[in-house]
């Protein structure tokens, strides 16, 4: 079958840089796997991320969503596209000032004409879905609050359902813990694994922290300086391992909060 996402020698060296931000860098996912990719700052995770999306524009090698290839592709086939990959960032940036409900229907933007999309002519079994979504997520007493008033967990978690109203078939997110509390992480980072299994979407999530990586992950890819040094499973990925990539011993790895 075929693979959800697959890379194929992919290298990003940036306007102005002589090194590669990533390079040979080869990887595919599976429906329903969920990947976590740690490293040190710089490794290149946010680069790889951004280029699966097409947000950068990769220097060589090839990126399939689905089989069809996003490289290359003309404006309107990137658009196509990208409604199957959601993406979750650090901060989530929603509209503040709109509410939760509005916030969460622009997940549906790029499946609407322009004019429908500007007066938010939404169709009705889609807001059913985005009231049922935030329901089953604990944001139903929310649904009328404006974004600017919730939590940095609670905003994240708006910010998946929203990823969720595409219908995605990836889930791209990048550093989406990184700047909620230990209990919050928790909540987002259960979130998304949940959303993952049930609908069967291929998640790749850009850590920091390597304990939520190992604890949340199915499979971790270790990156250093553009390239992948460790792909496998979590359970087989050793201290040494998490030492060699980071340059660090694992002691001053674990502490996710206190960045
Ligand atoms: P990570 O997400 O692992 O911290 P990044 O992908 O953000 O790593 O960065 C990889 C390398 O590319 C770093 O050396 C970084 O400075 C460089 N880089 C990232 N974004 C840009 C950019 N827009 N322009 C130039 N260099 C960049």
């Amino acid at each position: 079958m075929e693979s959800v996402i697959a890379v194929w020698g992919l290298k990003k060296i940036y306007r102005g840089s002589e090194k590669p931000a990533v390079r040979d860098l080869n990887l595919t996912v599976e429906r329903g796997e969920m990947i976590g990719v740690i490293g040190p700052s710089g490794a290149g995770k946010s680069t790889l991320l951004r280029c699966i999306n097409h947000l950068v524009i990769p220097t060589a090698g090839r990126i399939f969503i689905e089989g069809e290839e996003i490289t290359g592709a003309s404006p309107g086939m990137v658009r196509k596209l990208r409604r199957r990959l959601g993406m979750v960032f650090q901060h989530h940036n929603l509209v503040a000032r709109l509410t939760v409900m509005q916030n969460v229907m622009h997940g549906r933007l790029g499946y609407m004409n322009t004019m429908d999309g500007v007066l938010g002519r939404y169709k009705e079994e889609d807001k059913r879905r985005a009231v049922t979504t935030l329901e089953q997520t604990g944001l139903g007493d929310f649904l009328y609050h404006r974004a600017g008033e919730l939590s940095g967990g609670q905003r994240q978690r708006v910010g998946i359902v929203r990823a969720l109203m595409q219908e995605p078939s990836v889930l791209l997110c990048d550093e989406p813990i990184a700047s909620l509390d230990p209990a919050s992480a928790q909540v987002v980072m259960e979130l998304i694994r949940d959303v993952c299994r049930r609908h069967k979407i291929a998640c790749i999530v850009n850590l920091h922290q390597v304990d939520a990586a190992l604890k949340y992950a199915d499979r971790i890819i270790g990156m250093f300086e553009g390239e992948i040094v460790y792909d496998g499973p979590t359970a087989e990925l050793t201290g040494t391992m998490i030492e060699k990539i980071y340059g660090k011993p694992m002691s001053e790895l674990m502490i996710s909060s206190e960045r």
